[in-house]
């Protein structure tokens, strides 16, 4: 794709042109070392428009409802509340087979032709922390876009969901009801991270059980020590199918927006954000120059052979590499030294 000059994209990102939305979040996730450059100057072009939405993060296990239940979501902020909404996803397991577990069916069917929502999969390449930093990217640029609503979907694998934890507002637990032994199961790191819990699926002869669910999950999300910011993570139940449920959860939602954002700590998790975010972009780019760096990667391979034949330690070995590294540090992006 020809690329135009940064201020095409700015204005047409700025202007909520669809089109110049979909542009600019390609050129974010290119690969490209060319369109690095673009991107920077885009991102930071955009960044004071940004900042404005409430951001939401869905998780759950696969057939819990996640696509079903963020089209009825979004279906009600745009019908019912005249809003507008973009929904994004951390598909942790596309750099890994190639395929996807959000899955490649028709999803949000509803959404999908509607002109106020915005509908982007999660970029198919790369590991996890890259697809992270650009699915965090691409919030920004909706966000300049004048989307007021950001779902960010993830499945329930650990580390996708600390990811869309560390770039969003909310963050909200589907399930499923009739396991009671899932309570057991249920990781605590999760149940630390959620703002909010919703019983899906609560309809026709299941809902007595989403009921008991609820009941049990509240119970259990209570024995956990509150938490600074003064919100006590809520358990609702609702049904994706027959829209039953959806507006209170988004009620939910905007109760604890209210509550946040007149305490501070709305300010305090955005700014921990950012820091941790600035810390991962850093991580991720020594780790990026590490690779790139010639003397590293002439020896790398002879030193992988030797720990793996236990001639080496693993800890000599990376004290060695390291030491490579620190001796010759500057190469630029095609691994090239630089001086
Ligand atoms: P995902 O894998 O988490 O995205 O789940 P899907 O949204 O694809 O839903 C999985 C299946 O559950 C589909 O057949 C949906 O029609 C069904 N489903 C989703 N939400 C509900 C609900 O609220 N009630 C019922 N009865 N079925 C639902």
């Amino acid at each position: 794709m020809r690329r135009l000059p940064v201020e095409r994209y700015v204005e047409g990102v700025l202007g909520g042109d669809r089109t110049a939305l979909a542009r600019a979040i390609t050129i974010i996730e290119s690969n490209l070392p060319s369109d690095g450059e673009l991107a920077a100057r885009l991102l930071d072009a955009l960044l004071p428009s940004t900042g404005g939405s409430l951001r939401v993060g869905v998780t759950g296990v696969p057939g819990v409802g996640k696509s079903t239940f963020i089209d009825a979501l979004g279906m009600h902020l745009i019908r019912d509340r005249g809003e507008n909404v973009a929904v994004l996803s951390v598909d942790p397991s596309s750099p890994i087979s190639g395929g996807s577990i959000l899955g490649d069916k028709t999803r949000m069917e509803r959404l999908a032709v509607e002109e106020r929502a915005f509908i982007r999969p999660s970029p198919s390449q790369g590991h996890l922390g890259g697809v992270a930093r650009r699915t965090r990217e691409t919030m920004l640029l909706c966000e300049a876009a004048g989307y007021r609503n950001l779902l960010v979907e993830t499945v329930g694998v650990g580390q996708s969901e600390t990811a869309v934890r560390s770039m969003t507002d909310f963050f909200l637990l589907l399930m499923l009801a009739g396991a009671g032994d899932e309570l057991q199961g249920m990781k605590r790191g999760i149940i630390e991270m959620l703002d909010g819990m919703a019983i899906n699926k609560a309809d026709g002869d299941n809902k007595p059980a989403a009921e008991r669910a609820r009941t049990e999950y509240a119970g259990a999300l209570h024995l956990f020590p509150a938490s600074a910011d003064g919100w006590t993570p809520r358990v609702l139940t609702c049904s994706s199918t027959a829209n039953e449920g959806i507006a209170e959860v988004w009620r939910m939602v905007l109760a604890h927006r209210e509550l946040l954002a007149g305490n501070g700590f709305l300010a305090r998790l955005r700014n921990a954000q950012a820091l941790h975010w600035m810390n991962e972009l850093t991580t991720m780019g020594l780790d990026d120059l590490f690779r790139r760096n010639r003397a590293v990667a002439e020896r790398l391979p002879l030193l992988r052979e030797e720990v793996r034949l236990g001639r080496t330690t693993p800890f000599a070995a990376s004290r060695e590499l390291l030491a490579l590294f620190q001796l010759r540090p500057a190469h630029d992006r095609l691994g090239r030294e630089t001086s």
